[in-house]
């Protein structure tokens, strides 16, 4: 890599390109092309989501990509939040269409009408659908690979239930789902309860999670979002009780998008490159067999590959001629490969591999007990990852008693806050932080670091 992580930005672009992510020369801002690696490792992601999903019983559906102005008008909160990022198909062929349409920013408008047809009693609830579908918004600020885009790979589940408090639990069990897949992904995002001016458009409340990156920033990688009826009213999705009488239904939704890429990547990552979770490399281990290689190494290779597949690891082996061992080394410690294998002569010999993990260390093992090895190795790698993020989370987390602190760059601030716009609004111009809301699940109290009026924990960051 020409560029050191303490340049996180630069080095970001430059892992994207190197490690052949997503090729950002497509000729539309905003949008850029999957490339083949990027995409298994999303492919990777949304797999363990999906079962997720499907072993707590909720369905997937597919709705279409095009929602009419009529269904996208009929809940004003939620469209005016997202009227600047709308895009519009105006013309069918030459002709003007007699009801635009707009490529989805998110499929409330597009689902709920159907919520409203399909549900009838209370025996129809609770509804919980999920799609993994492509999302349309009109970015007008700078965009970046995975970060901010203007096409979207997106997460969103639906539910509607019978009561509020149903509702509530299940936002509950959202971020049981979330933070189970955040610890696969070996990251600790920080659950925060957004300030009414920046929640969902239509939401009650929100609760986001953001991951803390590499520059000190933070980047939201999911949303949950409390709607109470505020949906069901303009949508009219009601059930009869038990007695007869006509209820609206409470509904919640759970977002999440590529982002949890530009997560993984980036906390992960070091100065040589990418280093992917085990769960989630399109190649687990990589086989190199060192020259020269005649054909009792190639039946060799071919046994360890055979042997490590049969437990079920994904692996590769670079046979490629052209290129030296040591070439391919630092090929595929750029990618990420979380362990590699070196296989020459003396390997052979002793029915040995050489095993070097992308995050240091280097191990003879006997090749008689290989899937057991290498699944030790995987364990030892994801703790090492695990701790790197936690560490990278205290660095930049900062406790802060007054207001001089808050203007500290580079870091998550903590402060006690009285929940007031004004007293936001002051962080945000005089120490150029954001306020994310305050802390999910924290009891703590305080006085205000702006005005000393009583508070609870909040956090304040520059955000993506
Ligand atoms: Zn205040």
């Amino acid at each position: 890599m020409e560029n050191s992580k303490d340049n996180f930005s630069e080095w970001y672009t430059e892992i994207i390109d190197k490690a052949e992510l997503s090729d950002r020369r497509y000729p539309i801002k905003g949008m850029n092309v999957w490339l083949p690696y990027g995409l298994k490792i999303m492919q990777n992601i949304d797999a363990l989501i999906r079962r997720e999903m499907d072993s707590r019983n909720f369905k997937e559906v597919s709705f279409p990509l095009l929602i009419s102005r009529e269904q996208l008008e009929v809940e004003f909160e939620h469209v005016r939040g997202f009227g600047d990022q709308l895009f519009w198909v105006t013309k069918g062929g030459s002709e003007p269409l007699d009801i635009e349409l707009a490529l989805r920013p998110t499929s409330e408008s597009a689902m709920y009408p159907m919520f409203s047809l399909w549900i009838r009693t209370h025996a129809d609830l609770p509804l919980r659908v999920y799609q993994i579908v492509n999302t349309f918004r009109y970015e007008t600020k700078h965009t970046r690979p995975f970060i901010r885009v203007r096409e979207i790979h997106f997460f969103e589940a639906h539910t509607a239930h019978a009561t509020y408090d149903d509702a509530e639990n299940q936002l509950k069990e959202y971020t049981d789902v979330f933070m189970k897949l955040c610890e696969t992904m070996l990251i600790s995002p920080i659950a925060h309860r957004r300030p009414d001016w920046d929640k969902f458009p239509g939401a009650r409340y929100t609760i986001a999670f953001d991951a803390i990156m590499p520059s000190g920033r933070t980047l939201q990688i999911g949303t949950i979002h409390q709607y109470g009826d505020n949906f069901s009213r303009h949508y009219d999705i009601a059930y009869a009780d038990e007695q007869g009488n006509r209820n609206l239904v409470s509904q919640t939704t759970y977002g999440m998008s590529e982002r949890l890429i530009a997560a993984l990547i980036s906390i992960h990552g070091d100065n040589n490159g990418l280093i992917l979770p085990p769960k989630f490399a399109p190649i687990q281990v990589v086989i190199v067999p060192i020259p020269p290689v005649d054909d009792i190494m190639r039946a060799y290779v071919e046994k360890v590959k055979s042997d490590l597949e049969s437990y079920g690891f994904r692996v590769h082996v670079d046979d490629r001629d052209n290129y030296t061992p040591g070439y391919k080394y630092n090929d595929w410690e750029m990618r990420g490969v979380p362990v590699r294998f070196e296989i020459g002569n003396r390997e052979v010999r002793d029915s040995s591999v050489t095993a070097v993990l992308r995050t240091g260390g280097k191990r003879k093992i006997p090749a008689s007990d290989i899937g057991n090895a290498l699944s030790a190795l995987i364990l030892e790698i994801e703790e090492k990852l695990r701790e790197a993020s936690s560490n990278m989370n205290s660095r930049f987390a900062m406790k802060c008693s007054k207001f001089e602190d808050l203007k500290k760059e580079n870091t998550v601030s903590t402060a006690f806050w009285c929940g007031r716009k004004d007293c936001s609004d002051k962080i945000e111009t005089d120490a150029d932080k954001n306020c994310l809301g305050f802390v999910e699940g924290s009891a703590k109290s305080g006085k205000c670091i702006v005005c000393d009026e009583p508070g609870k924990e909040a956090t304040f960051a520059k955000t993506y």
